[in-house]
């Protein structure tokens, strides 16, 4: 029997009406006699909304707290009383909500009090959007009078380590719990629908594994499973050539391997969890990005050869916002074996990840991007721990730049991708501030100026053809 897990992401569920439909579409696939386990986000916006709670919270603005509390209760019961049809089951539904409500209410309460906002307060205060969603989407699988039960992903089995905010799971304990919780329920006919996106350490505390983490809750789950596939549903066709936000001519990739993907992801595309593909591919699990108001269309496949036809070095164009690059310089670094070695020690020490790198020849200066919200955090670590040793002089910042990848299996020993690239934006006007090449050659990545990212992304796109 095929055992699929299925992850609906917040714009798929945005109102009731999506998701009856994802009730539907849910429906259709046990009928055809498919066992699925479902993962949902929060509903579209509301991991935003609970981050800008949070802060209010700490700066101590109860009024904007109690205001909050009413609104986002109305915008889940309206949510809830279009999802779902049957007044006993809605006010089964209502009630659940009211008393999440009421305690996030008193979370943030307590957050006024203290003053503080510690990263494990902020990620309880987050895994409210997946606790109110998932019993909502119940509602409508039970309004179809299917047997379906909500589980957080702390409940069902995940466990993480206590980085809050970026918890990786601890994979060996995780399988064997989420196995022996799921496959039961399975045995039963029940559905699961388990929470995006957060987890919970051994101890029991609520993590969150990142934005875009449910796509990782649900190859974590279909890992553990050994899933026939995972199905990720969206709201676009599948992976594109480029954001068809910025490009409108993209074009949906039908088929990647796993490299070119995690490649993609890493580098922006499809705002996906840069590790969500990792457990997919240590166990072969083919993943599916699918349209889930197109569920005719197979989707993009995700697998682990790849097929790489002659002509075809460029496979996509990403773009990553929200980064910042940082310059550290000093003469003293020149000839310094292990420079470089040390900044990388302390930025990852503090748990700051690196997404590019170059170093110039004459060893002077090593620049890095990282993302923006870490800025002040990395500066002034690396600022504490290298300028009083006179290896370096000086750590400078840039914070209003953005990233754009070329990817593509087939520019592994294609001359020239590189030239043309340059060659593209240099045509536009556009100032190059840093360039790397992975050593995999499956990417080439430049900085420019954030108000110039979009316009980059387009002319890449158009030189090397890739529209319809
Ligand atoms: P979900 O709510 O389903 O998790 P996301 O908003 O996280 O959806 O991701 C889907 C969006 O990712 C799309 O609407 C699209 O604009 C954007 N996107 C960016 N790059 C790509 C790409 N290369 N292929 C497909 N979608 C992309
Ligand atoms: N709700 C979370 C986020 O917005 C997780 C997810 O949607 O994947 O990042
Ligand atoms: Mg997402």
């Amino acid at each position: 029997m095929k055992k699929i897990v299925m992850k609906f992401g917040g714009t798929s569920i945005a109102s009731g009406k999506n998701i009856r439909h994802v009730a539907r579409l849910i429906a259709d696939h046990v009928s055809q006699g498919y066992r699925i386990v479902t993962v949902v986000s929060a509903l579209e916006g509301i991991t935003d909304k609970l981050i800008e709670v949070a802060k209010q919270a700490r700066n101590g603005n109860s009024n904007y707290i109690h205001e909050f509390k009413q609104k986002l209760l109305k915008e889940h019961l309206v949510v809830a009383k279009e999802a779902i049809q049957k007044e006993r089951l809605q006010q089964e539904i209502e009630q659940i909500l009211k008393t999440l409500v009421d305690e996030l209410e008193k979370v943030l309460i307590g957050i006024v009090y203290v003053g503080e906002l510690t990263s494990k307060s902020k990620d309880y205060v987050l895994s409210f959007g997946e606790r109110l969603s998932a019993p909502i989407v119940m509602g409508a699988l039970r309004d179809l009078e299917l047997n379906a039960k909500y589980y957080t992903g702390g409940e069902i089995g995940i466990v993480t380590d206590s980085n809050f905010g970026e918890a990786k799971p601890l994979m060996n304990v995780t399988k064997h719990q989420v196995k022996e919780k799921i496959e039961p329920l399975l045995e039963k006919n029940i559905i699961p629908i388990v929470t995006g996106y957060i987890a919970a350490t051994q101890d029991g505390e609520t993590t969150t594994l990142g934005r875009g983490g449910s796509d990782y809750t649900t190859t974590i789950i279909g890992s553990a499973l050994t899933a026939t596939e995972v199905w990720i549903w969206t709201d676009v066709d599948g992976l594109m050539t480029s954001d068809p936000k910025i490009v409108p001519t993209a074009k949906m990739l039908p088929e990647l391997s796993f490299k070119e993907a995690t490649e993609m992801t890493i580098f922006g595309a499809k705002a996906m969890h840069p590790r969500a593909l990792e457990p997919a591919m240590e166990e072969s699990i083919p993943v599916r990005i699918r349209n889930v108001f197109d569920p005719e269309n197979s989707g993009t496949l995700i697998v682990e050869k790849q097929k790489t036809r002659i002509g075809e070095a460029v496979k996509a164009i990403t773009l990553v916002k929200e980064v910042a690059l940082v310059n550290v310089s000093g003469a003293g670094m020149v000839g310094s074996p292990g420079t470089a070695a040390k900044v990388f020690d302390v930025i990852g020490r503090d748990n700051i990840n690196v997404l590019m790198i170059s170093q110039s020849v004459s060893e002077a200066n090593i620049s890095f991007v990282i993302q923006r919200s870490l800025l002040e955090k990395a500066v002034s670590t690396l600022e504490i721990a290298l300028l009083g040793r006179g290896l370096i002089r000086e750590v400078t910042a840039e914070d209003d730049v953005c990233v754009v990848a070329v990817v593509g299996a087939g520019m592994k020993g294609t001359p020239g991708v590189a030239s043309r690239l340059f060659t593209a934006v240099a045509r536009k006007g556009i100032n190059i501030r840093m360039i790397a090449q992975g050593s995999s050659e499956l990417n080439i990545s430049c900085v420019v100026k954030e108000t110039d990212g979009e316009k980059a992304v387009q002319a890449i796109h158009e030189e090397f053809k890739l529209q319809n």
